[in-house]
């Protein structure tokens, strides 16, 4: 199942091909596992293996809903969102909610696998899930966005395919902790607070509602990082002919979203020059480095690169520019058969989801280009959503909340009561945290997520 004819196959094709490829490897290997377990014969057990491996391979659940919205001149559009679930036998699933125009039912169902992989790899008790609405967002009012978010979250929440135990989304492509806030509301306005467990329904939401230091910076960050472990190993940089460390190391990143426009700024803090960004529609250059902090101060302001003063615009497809290490941190296919033998890149750091095809891996590695694959690269983001999804269930705080910044507020608090009300209610002081509690509060602080991660 692993032979492909087509040079650059279909999305959910190339996931699957990707898959079997590794099955064929693990087979032998997980038929020995069962050894350990079960006493079975052996024609038994490679039939389960087989089995258990064609399983894997295919998506159990795919849900597509088409729901009608109006529009804010008064007319009325059909919209279609999707939800995929990938394996339900690792509960609760995770995955992010895309908005774009090219989600269709089979780029969730690769994505969603993508998700398994991506969680087994960093060893997360999560499957894989993945769901998105087939929307421009650039076209619609926040208004409008709103009801569409919480119309999808309606239609998903009725066939039970999301919930603190079964699924819970995430920020992807073209969604933030915005659209997560609507959909925990919508949770909590359809079920009330029955559900003692409901922040747990999203992750990467705002922190002021359950969301988690670090999230929004997480995946980029994880890019910078695993990165980081193979840029410090002079084996690895001897093997591809670079010199270790960051430092002036030339970088292209294409995609200047929320996982490129954190992985390039974490570069750039570690030392390396960002030279390009691509975007869809628009590409900067700079040859001496671009600031990535000031860029990202312009882009909130501008809210959009055009004529940012201290970069050029390029014309060039920058995914063939030279530099040293190259960040594909948009969507998936960009590093094809057609372009990868022009790549000058020497390492790879896939910050998106299946960027690279399986014919230009191959012209990758035959020309020793070292790829730090995305279920591992990118994998930051989800790592840090399972910490948040920790605090959300087990009901705990992992904030930086000082003791002095505590009873500071519950003093404006009681203050304001008293204010309001006209009465005296007494400030009882508050009991100093012990050590041991101190250090446990200490060592869940952001950086130690983040560093975990
Ligand atoms: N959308 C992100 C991804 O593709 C994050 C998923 C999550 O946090 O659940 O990994």
């Amino acid at each position: 199942k692993s032979v492909i004819t087509d040079k650059d196959p279909e999305f959910s094709n190339m996931v699957s091909y990707y898959y079997h490829k590794s099955a064929q490897i693990m087979e032998k290997s997980l038929v020995k596992e069962m050894d350990k377990y079960l006493d079975f014969k052996p024609e038994e057990k490679q039939a389960r293996v087989s089995a258990i491996l064609n399983l894997i391979g295919s998506v159990c659940t795919t849900l597509e809903v088409n729901f009608p919205v109006i529009r804010k001149d008064g007319t009325y559009e059909i919209v279609t969102g999707y939800r995929a679930h990938h394996v339900r036998n690792r509960l609760p699933l995770k995955g992010g909610i895309r908005f774009a125009m090219d989600v269709d039912e089979h780029e969730v169902k690769a994505l969603a696998a993508i998700m398994t992989f991506k969680c087994a790899c960093v060893n997360l008790p999560f499957g894989g899930s993945k769901g998105g609405i087939r929307i421009d967002p650039k076209k619609y009012t926040t208004r409008e966005l709103q009801t569409i978010t919480r119309r999808y979250t309606m239609e998903l929440l009725k066939r039970n395919m999301i919930g603190p135990g079964i699924d819970v989304p995430a920020p992807d492509v073209n969604t933030s902790p915005r659209e997560m806030s609507w959909i925990l509301d919508q949770y909590i306005k359809t079920f009330g607070h029955k559900d003692i467990n409901a922040t747990a329904i999203v992750t990467g939401k705002p922190v002021h509602i359950g969301g988690i230091n670090g999230r929004f910076a997480a995946t980029g960050r994880g890019v910078w990082k695993t990165g980081d472990v193979f840029l410090q190993d002079k084996q690895w940089m001897d093997l591809i002919g670079l010199n270790t460390g960051w430092e002036d190391k030339k970088v292209i990143v294409q995609g200047f979203g929320n996982v490129g426009s954190f992985a390039a700024k974490f570069v750039h803090d570690a030392g390396a020059k960002v030279i390009g960004i691509q975007e869809f529609d628009y590409s900067l250059t700079n040859n001496d480095g671009i600031d990535i902090n000031d860029l990202m101060q312009y882009l909130a302001d501008k809210k959009t690169l055009k004529g940012y003063p201290k970069a050029k615009e390029s014309t060039e497809n920058l995914l063939t520019a030279e530099c040293d290490i190259l960040m594909p941190c948009a969507t998936q296919k960009v590093i094809t058969s057609e372009n990868a033998k022009d790549i000058k890149a020497k390492l790879i750091l896939e910050g998106a989801n299946g960027p690279t095809t399986p014919a230009g891996e191959k012209i990758l590695l035959d020309k020793k280009v070292l790829i730090v694959p995305d279920l591992y690269c990118n994998a930051g983001g989800v790592t840090v959503s399972y910490f948040e999804y920790l605090k959300n269930i087990n009901h705990v705080t992992y904030g930086k909340m000082t003791s002095k910044r505590s009873s500071q507020l519950i003093h404006e608090v009681i203050n304001s009561i008293n204010e309001s009300l006209n009465c005296q209610i007494e400030e009882i002081p508050l009991v100093k945290p012990n050590k041991s509690l101190q250090a446990i509060r200490d060592c869940t602080t952001e950086a130690n997520i983040v560093d975990a991660a």
